[in-house]
Order: C-alpha cells, then sequence, then structure tokens
C-alpha cells in the first residue's frame, strides 16, 4: 500500500453494526464490563478508545513504524516519553529546538534532575563528546525553526547508537509525507498533530511511534498513568485529516515553492531560508514542505509595517494549517531572548517566518508583492 492508500483505509472499515463508511466519534469515558476486567479492549478513555486505535493504525501505518500512541499535544507526547527516563538521565539535543520543548526540560524536568545538554551546530562534529553514561536520549529535530536547517538524521542517530543512546526526531515539520525518520536510524518520531497533521487549526495533538515494543509500553503506561490522553474528538477530526494529508503536502511544498522563487529574486530580500538549499534535504525528504523564512531589508518598524498589511498570511502562532501564517520571531516566539544573544542565533529583527497555506498561489504573491511596496512606501 502507497502512502494515501494506507493514510484513507488503515484502521478504517466501515462501522460494523451500521455501516457507516466514516467511523463514529466514541465520546465515552468508560466501557461496559461483562465480568470483572473481562471487556472488549477498552476499559476507560485515558488508557485508549476506539478513536485512538484508529488514528495510531493510520499513524504508525505513514511514519513506517509497528506502534504508536496519541497524546493530548505535542508537549503532552514529549512529557509521556521524558516520564519513562530516570531521574539523574541526560538528554542531549541540538539547539535551535522548538521553543516549548526547552522550556519544559529548562522549567520542569529540571526540578526532577533530568538535565538538557545542548549541542549548538558548529559543535556538531562533536557530537559524540556529548553523549556519556548519563545520556539516554538524543532529541532532533530538522528542519529546524526558524531557520529551516536540516540535519542528517542517517548519519547522527548511527552516531547515538554507537553510544547506546536512543534517538528521537521531532517529525513536525515535515510530516510524515515528507521525511520518515525510522527508516533512516531513529528509534522514536514525535509529532505535535497540531501542525500539517491536524492541518486546519482546529486541534491540539500529539503522537510518538516506534518500532521498539518495549518503548511503545512505557509510551501507553505514561499517557494512562500521567493523563495525557486527547479528547475522541480531536483524534476523530486527526483521522479525518490524516486522509488528505498528502494531497496538502503536495500543494504547501508547491505554494511555497513558488514564495521561494519570489523572494530568492526580490532585492528587498537578503536571505532566505528553506530546506531546498540543503543537499541533506535532498537525499532524506521527498520534498520541501511549506515553511519558509526570509531576512527582509527592512527595519522593525517596516518589517511590522509589512505583516500588518497582509491579507492573507495571518499574523499567528502555529503552523501546518490550509490557511497561510506569518510570525515575526524577533517580536513573537523569540522575544524572550536578549537582541544580541538572538541575533548571533540568526535571528534579526527583518526575520519572518511563514507557513505557506494551501490557497491560490497567485493571491499569495499578490499579497506579498503588495505589503512589501507598501512597507517600503
Ligand atoms: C508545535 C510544536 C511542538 C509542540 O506541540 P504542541 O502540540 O503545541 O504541544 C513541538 N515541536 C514542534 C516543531 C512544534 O512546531
Amino acid at each position: 500500500m502507497k502512502f494515501s492508500t494506507k493514510a484513507i483505509h488503515e484502521g478504517n472499515e466501515p462501522e460494523k453494526t451500521t455501516g457507516a463508511v466514516t467511523p463514529p466519534i466514541f465520546l465515552t469515558s468508560t466501557f461496559a464490563q461483562e465480568s470483572p476486567a473481562h471487556h472488549k479492549g477498552y476499559d476507560y478513555t485515558r488508557a485508549g478508545n476506539p478513536n485512538f486505535t484508529i488514528a495510531e493504525r493510520q499513524l504508525a501505518a505513514l511514519e513506517h513504524g509497528k506502534y504508536a500512541t496519541v497524546y493530548s499535544s505535542g508537549l503532552g507526547a514529549l512529557t509521556a516519553y521524558v516520564s519513562t527516563l530516570q531521574k539523574g538521565d541526560r538528554v542531549v539535543a541540538l539547539d535551535g529546538l522548538y521553543g516549548g520543548t526547552f522550556r519544559l526540560f529548562n522549567k520542569v524536568f529540571s526540578k526532577f534532575d533530568v538535565g538538557l545538554d545542548l549541542v549548538s551546530s558548529n559543535e556538531l562534529p562533536n557530537l559524540e563528546k556529548y553523549f556519556d553514561d548519563k545520556t539516554k536520549l538524543f532529541l532532533l529535530e530538522t528542519p529546524t525553526n526558524p531557520l529551516l536547517e536540516v540535519h542528517d538524521i542517517a548519519d547522527l542517530s548511527g552516531k547515538a547508537r554507537k553510544h547506546g543512546v536512543k534517538t528521537l526526531v521531532d517529525n513536525t515539520f515535515a510530516s510524515p509525507y515528507l521525511q520518515n525518520p525510522l527508516n533512516l536510524g531513529a528509534d522514536i518520531v514525535w509529532h505535535s498533530c497540531t501542525k500539517y497533521l491536524g492541518g486546519h487549526s482546529d486541534i491540539i495533538g500529539g503522537a510518538m511511534v516506534t518500532n521498539d515494543k518495549e518503548i511503545h509500553d512505557a509510551l501507553l503506561f505514561a499517557r494512562m498513568a500521567i493523563g495525557v490522553n486527547p479528547s475522541p474528538f480531536d483524534v476523530w477530526l486527526l483521522s479525518r485529516s490524516l486522509k488528505t494529508l498528502a494531497v496538502r503536502m503536495e500543494r504547501h511544498s508547491e505554494n511555497a515553492a513558488h514564495i521561494y522563487k519570489f523572494l530568492s529574486d526580490n532585492p528587498a530580500v537578503k536571505k532566505v531560508y528553506f530546506p531546498a538549499k540543503s543537499p541533506v534535504a535532498a537525499l532524506q525528504m521527498r520534498g520541501f514542505g511549506g515553511m519558509i523564512s526570509a531576512e527582509f531589508n527592512l527595519s522593525l518598524e517596516e518589517t511590522i509595517e509589512m505583516i500588518s498589511h497582509f491579507r492573507y498570511f495571518t499574523l499567528a502562532e502555529s503552523l501546518g494549517g490550509v490557511e497561510s501564517l506569518v510570525n515575526h520571531p524577533a517580536s513573537m516566539t523569540h522575544a524572550s531572548i536578549p537582541k544580541d544573544v538572538r541575533e548571533k542565533m540568526g535571528i534579526s529583527d527583518g526575520l519572518v517566518r511563514f507557513s505557506v497555506g494551501i490557497e491560490d498561489i497567485e493571491d499569495l504573491l499578490a499579497d506579498l508583492r503588495e505589503s512589501l511596496r507598501i512597507a517600503k512606501d
């Protein structure tokens, strides 16, 4: 079975009692038992629900994994994984992590003595120096946010494996349509389903996918024990959205490629960040996705003026929905970082991140052209 056939058919059989082609939403907290502990596979929705099973079968198939688990959010999924570690364990991660991931380690897990060792891009050749007896996990995000840097999953996960360290890849930006980390040597794939998988900016959700039964059992236990389960309704929406993931990702990628060309040819743009520029991306990704960042030759005021004039690019946090969004890292996601540190990281006042939606490209390009003109006036 190929990608879209799996997305549409895996886990989705017509419902047995009525023949409904679309599965019902099992909005129930609990399930009747014939006698104590004898039931049809579900007892309480915090532990499992038929809608979870459907989405998990879809997600496992799309990521080429045996097991998937759905969660209340991306960060809920990570919390479940980290709860399987022990006090004193350490996690090595590449710099440029999603802000919420960094915050979770820095402000929460550190209190329980699970520490994070960050490796910057220029330290990458010395990565193995960071793995020691205490290191239990290597956390990798590619492409990164907001500079769309691409890391070599096969190479880096191979180095971690040599030291007995598991690799977890945050595959949120690429989606399983463009990149399958398990096939490249990763042990666990992590998603914020809030983004491309949900795809319509209407749910918050997370998922983990693995081929390792032990990891899967621990993740399932953690979901139940901590209570980071999603709602059956949200998971039903996720299942529905996964069915169109391929066509959406094709259009996101196609639109972003047009915008990449427009920005690259525009004298008002200093630098464009897009995975297409990376030779590694050409090898490990099937396309480059809908995320693109650009540094404009504009002052902070002009940049804000441009962003405020967009008609179709809505100024908002998040990404991966059908509608185009724009984000200004210096004043939004990275505002808490001092300006000089921020600039060293490559996040200047003129940097703008686009989540390119699936609208008609002519309208998106016209919107960009017009807002740039107004900002320069
Ligand atoms: C949004 C996001 C997360 C966190 O997911 P939530 O669903 O918001 O909890 C993690 N990683 C990346 C790359 C994200 O974009």
